[in-house]
């Protein structure tokens, strides 16, 4: 057994994490809705084909939309029913994306499994990486990078570390932890999958040290001494994947574009390990996953296990609706996360949150410029320099970010949370990305 000693990363802040609003609700089942809008662009690469059309009468974890290339996911009917319409919907981008609509029926909605794979581990390796891709499963931290693809890294990438990322370090999120606490068999079951997929010979489950319930249940249930609990200091951003691997591993993910997998590392979330567990096990597609919602904002938080495509108008009225004025409405955390236009948006693989801020807390915003107090240099995890990021950014100076390595961001919001002056840094930064990253393409198109 490799003994993990810690490296801590640069930079970094302490939020209030308010995690103590669901921390100790057990996870309770959303209400079926009426009807789901499933996007077909719901991870990372190409939106799935649709296989289904108008009129089509499907079952809960019946696959409606096919993988387009490797670099893809399928997607499944959460519910049975009727498919109404395949059309554009309001999506977490915040705009039009298509989606599959399906008007649910009173037939049973439960989704009832048809194989039991216990041997599975007598399986070759790879044999379960199909399983996997399959079932449409994406990294559901956030990231909803396709997990076959993470999973299948080049022969030259040989993987010794797995790191089961349990951090939630993101504020007032808890769906992790719960999942940790509930079904930590099945999430162990999950890691014994994975590791034997990468062949990986150390493998570590991250976990933050204000999550002791969960760092106790997981410590007790292991019994494979090759896989070790880490128990890591509060720090934001410590689930990032760069950070992470920095902590544990002490290895720099290199700049410029470099993987997890180029210092012989896979990091994979806690909920992605669960739903690997179930599809690899029972042969269950991801068709819900487990979603806080939370803040000052909302009556009644809760941890709910919601099926994919529900609208978060459904979930907030069976949270007792707004408590207050309504200010913001966050898909994911406060630090992370894609503030909301239209509460209509449907739940997808990657909905770690649903963050309802009063208007009272939510305040006037006004940026001011730069003070150059330096702050948001000292606090990047990632050693960059925020504050002529943003400038660049707002003259539309994009090739001078670019050298300031514009693209090693990893838009944790840690710059703009810190500045007394209030300027939306990440926000910034992350059209300067999408503007470098636009030409580039423009570029190879050519
Ligand atoms: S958002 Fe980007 S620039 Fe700002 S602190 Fe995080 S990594 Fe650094
Ligand atoms: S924290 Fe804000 S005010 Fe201070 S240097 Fe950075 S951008 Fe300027």
């Amino acid at each position: 057994m490799r003994k993990a000693i810690l490296h801590p990363f640069p930079g970094g802040i302490h939020p209030h994490d308010e995690k103590g609003l669901t921390a100790s609700l057990p996870i309770e089942d959303a209400p079926i809705p009426p009807r789901v809008f499933i996007p077909l662009s719901q991870h990372i690469g190409a939106p799935a084909e649709p296989i289904v059309k108008p009129g089509d009468h499907v079952r809960t974890g019946d696959k409606i939309a096919e993988a387009r290339g490797f670099v893809s996911a399928n997607i499944h009917a959460s519910v049975s029913g009727i498919v109404r319409a395949i059309q554009p919907y309001p999506h977490a981008s915040g705009r039009l994306a298509p989606a599959i609509e399906i008007e649910t029926s009173d037939e049973d909605q439960t989704f009832v499994p048809t194989k039991d794979r216990k041997d599975a581990l007598a399986l070759p390796s790879q044999a379960l990486i199909p399983f996997i891709r399959e079932a449409g499963i994406v990294g559901m931290g956030g990231a909803t990078f396709p997990t076959h693809v993470k999973l299948s890294p080049p022969e030259d990438k040989p993987i010794h570390s797995l790191i089961i990322n349990g951090v939630e370090c993101e504020p007032y999120l808890t769906a992790d932890h719960r999942l940790m606490l509930e079904r930590t068999s099945e999430v162990i079951e999950g890691i014994t999958y994975i590791r034997y997929i990468l062949d990986a010979s150390f493998s570590y489950v991250a976990i933050e040290a204000n999550k002791p319930d969960a760092i106790k249940r997981m410590k007790e249930l292991i019994s494979d001494p090759d896989i070790h609990v880490i128990t890591l200091p509060k720090r934001y951003p410590q689930g990032a994947e760069k950070q992470l691997i920095k902590t544990i591993l002490g290895e720099e993910v290199p700049a410029g574009g470099g993987l997890p997998m180029d210092v012989g590392a896979v990091v994979q979330n806690v909920g992605t390990t669960f739903a690997i567990y179930e599809a690899i096990r029972w042969g269950k597609p991801l068709i819900e996953r487990i979603t806080t919602v939370t803040g000052h904002g909302v009556a009644l938080p809760k941890n709910l296990r919601v099926r994919i495509g529900t609208p978060v108008s459904d979930i907030i009225a069976y949270c007792g609706g707004w408590r207050e004025p309504p200010g913001k409405l966050i898909l994911g955390g406060p630090m992370m996360g894609i503030n909301q236009y239209d509460d209509r948006v449907p739940i997808t693989k990657g909905t770690s949150g649903i963050l309802l801020m009063p208007r009272g807390e939510v305040g006037d915003y006004h940026p001011h410029t730069c003070v150059r107090c330096g702050r948001c240099v000292t606090v990047c995890p990632m050693g960059l320099l925020p504050n002529f990021l943003g400038v660049f950014s707002e003259h539309g100076r994009f090739t001078d970010a670019e050298r300031l390595h514009l693209l090693d961001c990893i838009e944790c919001g840690s710059c703009t949370y810190i500045c007394p002056a209030k300027r939306p840094l990440v926000q910034m930064i992350r059209y300067a990305k999408g503007e470098v990253l636009r030409r580039r393409k423009k570029v190879a198109n050519k």
